[in-house]
């Protein structure tokens, strides 16, 4: 047995994962003065389309914390609306979010690595990211209660002590599993085959969601004159093809979406380096234990189509530092406290989102006869109502949440009237 060397850091908080939900928790943690060690397995981040679009809600968070001016230098663009087409173009619904009103009513859109690379320039002196660091276990104190983590860094092993931890290790978090709680993921019956494409003409502010035959097909700008493609595939549409078979593929995919035409020379080329993703669901049912808290996908994970994911990871890291400031960081029964009013807080919102998420994945992304037609009452019954199209848009921009209730699903339906249909104002 090769000998070890264990020694110990002792600090405020310790954070696992330096995604979205990690960066975001240490800028926001960081900002109240707390002595923070973030810790990441990877020496660096790759290059994965995901985390792109930001909501309103997060826009307002990222200011206060000074990344929003970071990532608008580096020519983020603004996104005015997600429109719902036909697969032939024709609008089913619009969620203009301008309607939204007050300040930077609108998404933005960026890639995830400099996203990640503008949050991480704005952490604080109390903030250190180690990377190359792996969470390998939880320590715990005589009660039980967590007391820090157990890490390896380059064959060496040592100890973080601390009055927090925080879980922001992803989907298959370790510490969720070793903390006792639990969040099954199901995965979505489809994949996604993702394409960035440079110099391609598209709305320049707008989300284009087709609802087609085959499922969804996303469209929407990055920064330096490049577009998301996004194309629900069945999980073994593309397994070994051949170049012919590719071909076709593409000839059928540009004939079932015109809007692909003009560039569809393009989709040739780039089906070469194409990402095939598969999308999950699942939430935690809760989120703390004494002593640990989890945020991001360590907690929840959403389809992507509304993007939610790392809207809804700055909303954890935010909410959680609500609940921590003023909480003297040795005091560990207050830090437990305000754990659990981060839990009562958040995780209603998370069942929220979850629910709206899967419902507009439902609407969107079946394959089905009876499916796609449902999905199509309800999206044109939604685009018919200018209160519904508000309430849509709000809910998904990260201000707030007001569930559809059963009424609004039956105007949905077109079994009922919106009496607001078309004199809806939105009180600001
Ligand atoms: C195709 C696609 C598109 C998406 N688009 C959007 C969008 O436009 N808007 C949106 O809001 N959301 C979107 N999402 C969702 C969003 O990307 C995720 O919700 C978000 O990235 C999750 O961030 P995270 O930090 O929780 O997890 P991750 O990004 O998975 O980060 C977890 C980190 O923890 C590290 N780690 C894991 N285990 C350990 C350990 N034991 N020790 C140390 N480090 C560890 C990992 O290396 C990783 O860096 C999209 C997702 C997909 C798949």
């Amino acid at each position: 047995m090769t000998a070890r060397t264990v020694d110990q850091l002792d600090t405020d908080v310790v954070i696992c994962g330096s995604g979205v939900a990690g960066l975001a928790t240490a800028c926001a943690l960081g900002r109240l003065g707390l002595d923070v060690v973030l810790v990441e397995k990877r020496r660096q981040q790759p290059h994965i389309a995901k985390g792109e679009v930001l909501q309103p809600g997060s826009l307002r968070i990222l200011q206060g914390w000074e990344v929003l001016h970071r990532l608008e230098s580096r020519q983020a663009v603004r996104l005015n609306r997600l429109v719902a087409r036909e697969a032939d173009g024709d609008e089913l619904a619009t969620m203009d979010f301008g309607t939204l009103g007050g300040n930077r009513s609108w998404m933005l859109s960026h890639d995830y690595s400099t996203i990640l690379e503008c949050t991480g320039e704005a952490l604080g002196e109390t903030v250190r990211l180690r990377r190359g660091v792996l969470a390998n276990e939880l320590i715990r104190d005589a009660g039980g209660r967590v007391a820090g983590v157990r890490v390896s860094e380059g064959g060496r092993e040592y100890e973080i002590r601390a009055r927090l931890v925080v879980a922001a290790d992803g989907m298959s978090s370790r510490l969720r599993r070793m903390a006792g709680m639990s969040a099954d993921p199901v995965a979505y019956g489809h994949r996604l085959l993702s394409f960035e494409l440079a110099d391609v003409p598209v709305a320049p502010d707008e989300v284009s969601a087709y609802v087609t035959r085959r499922g969804l097909v996303m469209i929407y700008p990055l920064p330096h004159e490049r577009t998301r493609v996004y194309v629900q595939v069945a999980p073994d549409e593309l397994r070994r093809a051949d170049a012919a078979r590719l071909e076709h593929w593409c000839a059928e995919l540009v004939a079932d979406v015109p809007a692909l035409a003009p560039f569809a020379h393009l989709f040739k080329e780039a089906l070469d380096r194409r990402q095939l993703l598969q999308v999950w669901r699942y939430r935690a049912l809760s989120l703390v234990r004494p002593g640990i808290a989890l945020v991001g996908e360590a907690a929840h994970g959403v389809h992507p189509l509304t993007a939610q994911g790392m809207n809804t990871a700055i909303g954890d890291a935010h909410t959680l530092a609500v609940h921590l400031a003023g909480t003297a960081p040795g005091a560990t029964a207050a830090v437990d406290e305000a754990l659990r009013g981060y839990e009562n807080e958040r995780l209603s919102r998370i069942r929220d989102i979850h629910v709206m998420s899967h419902n507009a994945a439902r609407m969107m992304t079946s394959t089905s006869r009876v499916g796609r037609m449902l999905g199509r009452r309800l999206l044109s019954g939604t685009g018919r109502s200018a209160r519904l199209r508000y309430l849509t848009t709000f809910n998904m921009s990260g201000l707030g949440m007001r569930p559809l209730t059963g009424f609004d699903r039956l105007v949905q339906l077109g079994v009922l009237p919106d009496p607001k249909a078309r004199s809806f104002v939105p009180s600001h």
